[in-house]
């Protein structure tokens, strides 16, 4: 596996090879789990060659947020990323993708105003901007994302269809420890006790398409469900819990099968974890 920093030096030779063999781009922000692993794994069943991106982008973090405290390990990504086959590792320095004088912004509409959008003002038009710069250097035929952040994963979709980008879209499952919980780098921040509590998050998003499956219909009813289960745990807090459409993300009056997606945020003391579940 080679690894490149020059953003020009990857753009060049993506250009090159991309003239000969088709390429899919993994987008990540490091600290690499075996979700991160899974989505390389896919990309390359699909594709000749994989480009994976680390990089942590300060355009998608809120002032309050854990940029700086970000999780990484870069000689532990190393070593995953060869042992699954990907070709190329492209991490990029701040300086160069966002050099003095950058002032150029991707804003995002209706797709980036509810679920997370709600509550992390300016993310998605963070993710969007870095998203197509990496599109726009590594020059992939696909790009793979984890529905793990469904609305990221939409939001990106919409983007390359209103820009045009010549890449197709691909999601993938949600990868889960034995517990049900969804793999995350912000895992890494949660106490033996905190990690029992998040376990909470997908055993209550669960019951809630068991109440589905059985027929329950009603909205508040299946949000209560959620919010009892997980209020009565000691520091854990529900941001939102909200069912809506899996296309428009707009909020649901009823559940539609086929059509809906359960997705919530929740703080486990100060570490904050989305997850959802499709029905
Ligand atoms: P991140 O490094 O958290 O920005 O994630 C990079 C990519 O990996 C995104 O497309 C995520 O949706 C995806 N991802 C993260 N965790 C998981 C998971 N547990 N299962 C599947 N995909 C994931």
């Amino acid at each position: 596996m080679k690894i490149i920093k020059s953003i020009k030096q990857m753009q060049r030779l993506a250009v090159s090879l991309k003239k000969s063999k088709s390429i899919a781009l993994v987008p990540t922000m490091g600290y690499l789990h075996e979700g991160h692993l899974y989505l390389v794994r896919k990309a390359k069943s699909l594709a000749k060659i994989v480009i994976v991106s680390i990089y942590v982008n300060p355009l998608q973090f809120g002032k309050n947020e854990d940029l700086s405290r970000y999780p990484s390990d870069l000689t532990g990504d190393l070593k995953k990323l060869k042992s699954v086959g990907a070709d190329f590792l492209f991490s990029p320095t701040h300086k160069d993708m966002y050099p003095s004088g950058f002032q150029t912004n991707i804003h995002i509409g209706e797709l980036s105003k509810t679920l997370c959008g709600a509550y992390r003002p300016g993310h998605f038009d963070g993710v969007a901007t870095v998203v197509s710069k990496l599109l726009q250097i590594t020059q992939p035929d696909m790009a793979i994302f984890g529905k793990k952040d469904f609305q990221q994963y939409l939001i990106i979709k919409q983007l390359v269809r209103d820009l045009n980008f010549p890449v197709k879209i691909i999601g993938a499952a949600i990868v889960r420890e034995k517990s049900n919980l969804a793999l995350s780098s912000r895992n890494s921040y949660l106490s033996e006790s905190q990690r029992m509590h998040a376990t909470s998050i997908s055993k209550a998003l669960h019951s809630m398409k068991k109440a589905c499956q059985s027929g329950m219909r009603d909205i508040e009813e299946l949000r209560r469900i959620f919010i009892k289960t997980i209020e009565l745990l000691r520091d854990v807090k529900v941001q939102y819990i909200e069912i809506v459409d899996r296309q428009t993300l707009q909020p649901l009056l009823q559940v539609q099968k086929g059509r809906t997606l359960i997705a919530a945020a929740v703080f486990v003391g100060k570490t904050r974890l989305i997850d959802n579940i499709e029905i």
